[in-house]
């Protein structure tokens, strides 16, 4: 008689907070200099875009709100780079839209090197929840070599010292800069996991006309990554920030039409996002189902995996075939979790 095993184990993606985030644009405000690989003018859409312009959109954009509960991020520039009046003026504005069915979550992004415990009291005390730290990687040596200004001492440093204003923390990781390969991506990945942040921004490094890294790519003295290594570094490091519990909410640059007309090489693809997720996804199955005795008679997955469990372009077929997930054998339902049944 054929004996049936069930297992059900947790889909391994933390729950996201499902908060609308309104995104607010200030390309390279505060911005002490141009990072080699930076072209925020390419990558948000927005020219040379004024302070008092920006201030006077986001005091429409506010307005027009209908009452549910929303988020507000500062990106594109070194907020806490700006003026201290410039910084109020943004706060005090968001302030008056503060408070339970309106500004419920403010975030802002800015350097390692322009924070102090001073400066996250202040940001704290205006109604500031979240920082995300631009961070890029750990590496000092590969900092130095993209000009970021800072050491890998000065990154980790920032990250406490956001945990220890009682704010949370988002690391913004950039793998393939100059210097940058597959083993000190993967020691980045470990030293963000001991940092514990909420959330991970994942940027595989590609190279925009006119930046300072087209002009060592035209030179020959930069090449990125290929895609292949991008999806396969990035899909293992989700799986990583997964498991411990840190949200991943970016995958690969948006593609902006203004990046996608100046983007001359690098992993970036349109279903940057979908390939890594897939692929973290894939590896947590094998994870799980390797060794275990029985083959699969029936799997049943969160119905959001649709997307996700084949892979892009069906890249994860063969692997799944060897688990023995075949389509026949695949169910798709409301629960979050994962189940199989195996036979004997
Ligand atoms: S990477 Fe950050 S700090 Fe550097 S130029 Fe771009 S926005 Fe400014």
């Amino acid at each position: 008689m054929t004996k049936i095993f069930s297992h059900r184990f947790p889909h391994p993606e933390p729950v996201q907070k499902r908060l609308k985030l309104l995104p607010v644009f200030l390309p390279f405000a505060g911005c002490p200099s141009r990072c080699v690989f930076c072209d925020q003018h390419a990558q948000t859409g927005l020219g040379g875009l004024r302070l008092e312009d920006a201030l006077e959109a986001l005091r429409d954009r506010l307005a027009r709100e209908d009452g549910g509960a929303f988020g507000l991020g500062f990106f594109g520039g070194t907020f806490t780079g700006l003026s201290l009046a410039w910084q109020e003026r943004f706060l005090e504005l968001a302030s008056r839209f503060a408070g339970p069915g309106g500004l419920v979550h403010l975030r802002v992004s800015t350097r390692p090197d322009r924070v102090d415990a001073e400066s996250l009291r202040r940001l704290r005390g205006s109604g500031v929840s979240m920082i995300e730290l631009g961070v890029q990687s750990f590496s000092s040596a590969v900092l130095a070599t993209s000009g970021r200004g800072y050491d890998g001492a000065v990154a980790a440093g920032a990250c406490d010292m956001v945990r220890a204003a009682g704010l949370e923390l988002g690391i913004q990781l950039l793998p393939g800069l100059p210097g940058h390969d597959a083993p000190l991506w993967r020691e980045d990945v470990r030293r963000t996991l001991a940092l514990a942040p909420d959330v991970v921004r994942i940027y595989p490094c590609v190279v925009v006309r006119g930046t300072g890294l087209a002009a060592l790519y035209d030179r020959g003295e930069y090449a990125p990554w290929p895609l292949e290594t991008a999806v396969q570094e990035s899909g293992r490091a989700v799986l990583d920030f997964w498991q411990a519990g840190v949200r991943v909410i970016r995958l690969g640059l948006a593609g902006e039409p203004g990046l996608l007309e100046r983007l001359l090489a690098g992993p970036w693809h349109p279903a940057f996002g979908n390939m890594a997720r897939s692929l973290a996804l894939r590896l947590y199955l094998e994870e799980r189902l390797s060794g275990l005795a029985g083959r699969v008679s029936r799997i049943f997955l969160p119905s959001r995996c649709g997307g996700e469990l084949w892979g892009h372009g069906r890249d994860n077929v063969e692997a799944l075939a060897r688990l023995g997930i075949v389509r026949e054998n695949v169910n798709f339902w409301s629960e979050t979790d994962i189940a199989v049944e195996l036979e004997e």
